[in-house]
């Protein structure tokens, strides 16, 4: 694909995200409500490592769910995907992202490592003796994905542990269930953490580009994660990436993708690029209402729909 054309696309995205309107910051965790909502930024990494930007795309922005992917990978590279898929699964949950009732209709199996329970229950795969071991495992994965040190952002972590009690509520119903694998506080501890880093909208899109070119970062060219396990992490962002919005996204995009409550949005195109947005209003199901529209766009302006021959 030539780099005009997506460099158009990239334009033309950016054009319709920032005449679309409504959405509201998230506000449950204060630090989010703060953030200038008109902050934009979009950007698109193809695999072999160009990078073609608009906006605040070198904002830094709280990652939020999207951290749920990369642990996600580094819990595959750790316990192989079948016991992933054993463990957590791999079905929507057809809930919002933090309920409880998916545990109690499923005898307390998660579902999806998307959603809060399942995530909590994958912080608790991540190798490691106590809470730092395990920590520092996930900081030095986000830095694979990303190409550079990600940083935890002190304001939003400590914003985040204040007011995370429904995460730990959760954390007890896993643990009661057997399906949290270390101390659930510590599992929640952890998961906090992952949420509160920072990142802009191009280390997003190189993270998903790193997925999109079998798990080697196009920057820095390090492989992050087994080309094997790209295709069933993309499967999970496919079914469960955009809350219970994750069907008309398939529906209408027809891209893996992840967002989170921060304004970020992600989508992969396997083999080709990852197109990443950053906004902070949300719609309803807590997608960013912008960041939407930008990444349908351009997918959409570059024929990538995969359930379409183009
Ligand atoms: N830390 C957030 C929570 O668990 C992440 C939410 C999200 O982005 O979906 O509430």
């Amino acid at each position: 694909m030539s780099k005009p054309r997506i460099q158009a696309a990239v334009a033309a995205g950016y054009a319709a995200a920032k005449g679309a309107k409504g959405g509201k910051n998230a506000d449950y965790i204060p630090f989010l409500a703060s953030v200038p909502s008109d902050l934009l930024g979009v950007c698109v990494v193809t695999t072999d490592g160009c990078i073609f930007k608009s906006g605040d795309s070198d904002h830094a922005f709280a990652i939020e769910s999207i951290s749920k992917v990369f642990t996600l990978a580094l819990v595959m590279e750790t316990i192989g995907v079948e016991a992933v898929r054993e463990k957590i699964g791999a079905d929507p949950t057809g809930l919002p992202f933090n309920s409880v009732l998916a545990l109690e209709l499923h005898q307390g199996k998660p579902l999806s490592p998307l959603v809060n329970a399942g995530a909590i229950a994958t912080a608790s795969l991540v190798p490691g003796s106590d809470s730092e071991a395990r920590w520092a495992a996930i900081l030095e994965c986000q830095r694979r994905f990303a190409g550079h040190p990600i940083a935890l952002s002190p304001e939003v972590n400590d914003s985040e542990q204040a007011t995370n009690f429904h995460n730990r509520a959760i954390g007890w119903l896993l643990y009661s269930a057997g399906s949290c694998f270390c101390d659930p506080l510590c599992a929640v501890d952890i998961y906090t953490r992952q949420c509160s880093t920072l990142i802009t909208t191009v280390d997003l899109a190189v993270m998903g580009a790193t997925l999109a070119a079998g798990g080697v970062n196009p920057l820095t060219g390090e492989r992050v994660v087994a080309d094997v396990h790209t295709a069933p992490i993309l499967a999970e962002m496919m079914m469960e990436g955009l809350y219970t919005a994750s069907g008309d996204w398939a529906y209408t995009v027809g891209l893996p993708g992840k967002s989170g409550v921060g304004g970020g949005i992600v989508a992969v195109v396997p083999g080709q690029m990852a197109i990443a947005a950053f906004s902070p209003p949300l719609d309803e199901a807590g997608n960013s209402v912008r960041g939407q529209v930008a990444v349908a766009t351009i997918a959409r302006e570059l024929g990538c729909n995969l359930f379409s021959r183009g």
